[in-house]
């Protein structure tokens, strides 16, 4: 038996902290693995491309997590009622696909301890995964999103959806930037007075952005709130796609204390 390969597929890639927080894992736990970054131009070729490195597990990023979920043979019940898949291992020729994000989501939040109503900001495709996961585990969460065309989906699923304009505020435990607002640039996640009147009941807010204070993150701060932002997200989802490519042989607190390394280097 020769080294496990690993890599993670997206466009772009090279950004990516997966390698570093998986090979550390690797290392500090003595499993023979080895994780790389391969940038996939083309979703349709995912498989093949799986196969032709002869991988034994990938996670997936952007944009291609739809093309991920159509390339498993096998699919976990909840990234198929989800429709996105970030983790895929091969046995026997066969691929299975995993959804991570929205598990290591619910485990952030769940760190706040006594929550019951939450408010995301953002409908996009992240917002679908950790909306569905919060409300299996009995969470409130009304989805408030600039444009209405992504609201669709959410509102034909039961979730209390609005726009901007149609918005009639509540009192909401957590507040959660789930856009790409702050990522490459200044922008609030939605106009100022509107953040400025469910920010201050909040107990804490959250940012799925890591590496980087947000004008959100700056906003809810300047009300005193408790913040978050997207590391821990992306921390506990690696763990568990981790747990996924060495099937279950070392527990979570074991890989975490290795894996957590990345973010402090
Ligand atoms: P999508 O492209 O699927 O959705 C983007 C969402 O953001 C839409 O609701 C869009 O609204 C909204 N949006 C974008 N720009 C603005 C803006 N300037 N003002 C208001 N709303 C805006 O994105 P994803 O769901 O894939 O990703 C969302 C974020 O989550 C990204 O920042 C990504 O980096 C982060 N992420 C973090 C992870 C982690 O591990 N920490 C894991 C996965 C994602 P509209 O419909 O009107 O266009």
């Amino acid at each position: 038996m020769g080294t496990d390969l690993f890599a993670i597929f997206g466009n772009p890639v090279s950004h990516s902290k997966s390698p570093l927080m998986h090979n550390l894992a690797f290392k500090g736990l003595g499993y023979d693995g080895c994780y790389n970054r391969y940038r996939l131009e083309d979703g349709s070729k995912l498989k093949e491309t799986f196969f032709a490195l002869k991988l034994k597990g990938i996670n997936i990023t952007v944009p291609h997590k739809e093309h991920a979920y159509a390339a498993c043979d096998e699919l976990d019940p909840f990234a198929k009622k989800v429709g996105a898949v970030n983790t895929i291992i091969e046995k026997e020729r066969k691929l299975y696909g995993y959804n991570t994000d929205a598990p290591g989501f619910l485990k952030t939040i769940s760190e706040f301890g006594d929550v019951k109503t939450v408010l995301f900001l953002g409908a996009g495709g992240t917002a679908q995964s950790t909306s569905a996961i919060l409300r299996d585990e009995g969470y409130d969460v009304t989805i408030l999103n600039r444009s209405a065309g992504r609201l669709e989906k959410f509102a034909q699923n039961g979730f209390t959806t609005a726009t901007f304009e149609t918005f009639i505020p509540e009192t909401y435990d957590l507040v959660i930037n789930m856009t790409s607002a702050g990522l490459e640039d200044d922008d609030l996640p939605a106009p100022e007075a509107l953040l400025n009147t469910v920010i201050p009941p909040a107990q804490a807010c959250v940012d799925v952005i890591y590496g980087k204070k947000t004008p959100f993150l700056k906003l809810a701060q300047s009300h005193g709130k408790p913040t978050k932002d997207g590391s821990d997200m992306l921390l506990y989802q690696g763990i568990i796609a981790f747990e996924h490519f060495t099937e279950h042989r070392y527990t979570f607190d074991a890989i975490k204390s290795y894996m957590q390394k990345a973010f402090i280097l």
